[in-house]
């Protein structure tokens, strides 16, 4: 099976035991590695309705097939549970060194179950698993934390951990790894309610060997040169992520001050550009040479002095334009401070805008306060705000519980500017400029992500953005590829200039299996990967209901947003009805027995009360 390892580790947190278990064949075949094969063991292994924060919930750690192997950009690693901020399926990707590691330690993934009477984290090295104490690193941010597992256990000891948000149960703390998180959907908060602080190996680099070994060395030579002259890749590598903001700003689907506008005058003071003054040097994830990240240093907090690989645009939009903010060391602060909590930027950033929109419209009594000063714009407030989110006290309870839960507090009204789709806050790209990224965030089973499908297409200008027909096949098609890249696991940033036919290749040549060849073959596999995770929503209750957007979006015009301006959603019920039918789901967004039948997973899924 050349770079499929064949094994998972099953780790038993209630009784500190531990097995290591074949990966039946069919799966791979099936579903390949990392989301999809997360996707399809959560759907196997979690009962309708179990609490995320209870020990019912699984937490899946899983790298992806071609990840470890030489080739650049797919070494990052996803973590994968029910998520305590959405009740949906979810999973969210991450860089540094830990997905690889678990490959040399000689699993494709790891399943993380139960929950530990004493908080403790779990070492892995190749004599086995060992249930350790963590009262040393209990309280540490993650960077303290690694460091002291390194001091430990050796140098070479790669974690990942949660920091203090995780552990308070704050419902978007991350996992973090290295300098690098998997950010979205609370899963360190499900890490936190197992009691568990840390994962940390410590393992010899062994490299899986490619089933046909010459045939893959060429291809990965083929993909260095390709990466060598990608236009894209040379941006990415100077300016990184950064650069999206003047570009987003001029789209005029930038949100401003909780996405009540579209564009913000002196945008450029925030621009990539700014941005690369302040870059210290390059960063990146494990085998890559697109290296996108960059250090910058932070000059107030409990980093102050020390510096970070930030920020992403995601960042930029969270504590910036957002909120009102034009000071780009401000931005790397906040960052900084996220980081060290532990918590989703974005989360962060959304629940604060959430909260200073607010006080704009009266809706929050002064006791409610603690004290601080809530216009658009003030910095202080907004870092005060963060430490209270990362210790979970004081105001900080209400928004670590996440914008859907922190929106019940207030009446219906103040609800229609709570923005989220299924309680994950929004991204940094207003849904009334981009219709396909209003259908696609819309229909996404993980709730307002940009990641779940990127319409490239639309926010290139290749296809018209504001038009609310015919975009259904094209959503439906990208959500796939997503699916896809996520299983192997191809960065988007890292991923320039490869396309379905050169993964085929690349996952032929890597584990022998000849059917991955097929680009449509491809494709299926990532529709597969789609209807399991929709399977796994529909037996908790989603509908067609669910997958809406905020009311702003649907009746609110956009302001000041350039060629948006005065822009909403009208048609989204349309959309849904073509994204529906490409899919091959029913009115009420269930896909059909037949569907489930025609992609093979009636094995997995043919039981689900309702469908027909
Ligand atoms: S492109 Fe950036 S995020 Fe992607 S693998 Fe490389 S360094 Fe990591």
């Amino acid at each position: 099976m050349g770079t499929f390892i064949g094994k998972l580790l099953r780790i038993d947190l209630t009784n500190r035991a531990y097995s290591k278990v074949e990966i039946p064949s069919d799966l791979y075949r099936d579903f390949i590695s990392a989301r999809g094969l997360s996707s399809a063991f959560l759907y196997k292994e979690l009962a309708p309705g179990v609490d995320p924060l209870g020990p019912e919930n699984k937490l899946i750690m899983s790298i992806g097939v071609l990840g470890g192997t030489g080739l650049q950009g797919f070494s990052k690693w996803a973590v994968a549970s029910k998520s305590p901020l959405t009740g949906t399926i979810f999973r969210s990707i991450s860089g540094g060194n830990f997905g690889p590691w678990m490959k040399y330690a000689g699993y494709d993934l790891m399943i993380l179950e139960g929950k530990a009477s004493e908080p403790l984290y779990v070492y892995v090295d190749p004599e086995g698993v060992q249930f350790l104490d963590a009262s040393e690193i209990m309280g540490r941010d993650p960077l303290s934390t690694q460091e002291l597992l390194k001091k430990k256990h050796g140098q070479h000891t790669e974690a990942a951990c949660i920091g203090i948000a995780g552990e308070r149960l704050v419902r978007y703390a991350t996992v973090t790894s290295g300098q690098r998180t998997a950010s979205r959907g609370g899963m360190g908060t499900v890490m936190g309610a197992k009691n568990l602080k840390a994962v940390a190996i410590n393992t010899p680099v062994k490299k899986p060997a490619a089933f046909d070994k010459d045939k893959f060395q060429s291809l990965i030579n083929k993909q260095i040169e390709i990466l060598k002259a990608h236009p894209r890749r040379k941006n990415m590598t100077t300016l990184g992520t950064p650069y999206i903001t003047t570009v987003v700003d001029a789209l005029g689907i930038l949100p401003v001050r909780n996405f009540q506008e579209g564009s913000m005058q002196q945008i450029e003071a925030i621009s990539g550009d700014q941005f690369y003054e302040l870059k210290l040097n390059k960063a990146g994830c494990h085998m890559c040479m697109t290296r996108c990240g960059g250090i910058r240093k932070v000059s107030q907090g409990p980093l102050a002095g020390s510096s970070i690989d930030g920020p992403e645009y995601e960042t930029i939009y969270a504590f910036g334009p957002l909120l009102g903010i034009l000071d780009r060391q401000f931005i790397i602060d906040a960052n900084a401070l996220c980081d060290f909590y532990g918590i989703d930027t974005i989360s962060t950033g959304v629940c604060i805008a959430y909260l200073f929109e607010l006080y704009e419209k009266g809706f929050l009594s002064s006791y409610e306060l603690d004290g601080l000063s809530l216009e658009w714009g003030n910095r202080q407030t907004v870092f005060r705000l963060i430490e209270k989110i990362g210790k979970m006290e004081g105001i900080g309870k209400m928004l670590g519980e996440g914008i859907k839960r922190m929106s019940r507090h207030f009446s219906p009204e103040a609800s229609s500017f709570a923005m989220h789709i299924k309680g994950l806050e929004l991204p940094g790209y207003d849904p009334r400029g981009v219709k396909g990224y209003a259908l696609s965030m819309g229909t996404s089973n993980i709730g307002g992500s940009h990641m779940y499908g990127r319409p490239r297409e639309e926010l290139s200008g290749k296809m018209d953005p504001l038009t609310e027909t015919n975009k259904g096949a094209s959503i439906a098609r990208i959500q796939k590829e997503q699916a896809l890249e996520d299983s192997l696991i191809a960065c988007t940033f890292g991923n320039s200039g490869l396309d379905l036919e050169m993964y085929g290749q690349l996952l032929s040549a890597a584990t022998g299996l000849e059917s991955f060849e097929s680009p449509e073959g491809l494709l299926q596999i990532g529709e597969r990967i789609l209807c399991i995770e929709r399977c796994f929503n529909v037996r908790e209750g989603f509908r067609r209901k669910d997958d809406s957007l905020p009311s702003r979006i649907v009746s609110e015009p956009l302001r000041n947003a350039g060629p948006c301006t005065g822009e909403i959603v009208k048609n989204f019920d349309g959309l849904l009805d073509e994204y529906y039918e490409a899919l091959g789901y029913n009115k009420d967004g269930l896909p059909s027995a037949k569907k489930i039948a025609d992609l093979g997973i009636s094995y997995l899924a043919g039981d689900i009360p309702g469908v027909s």
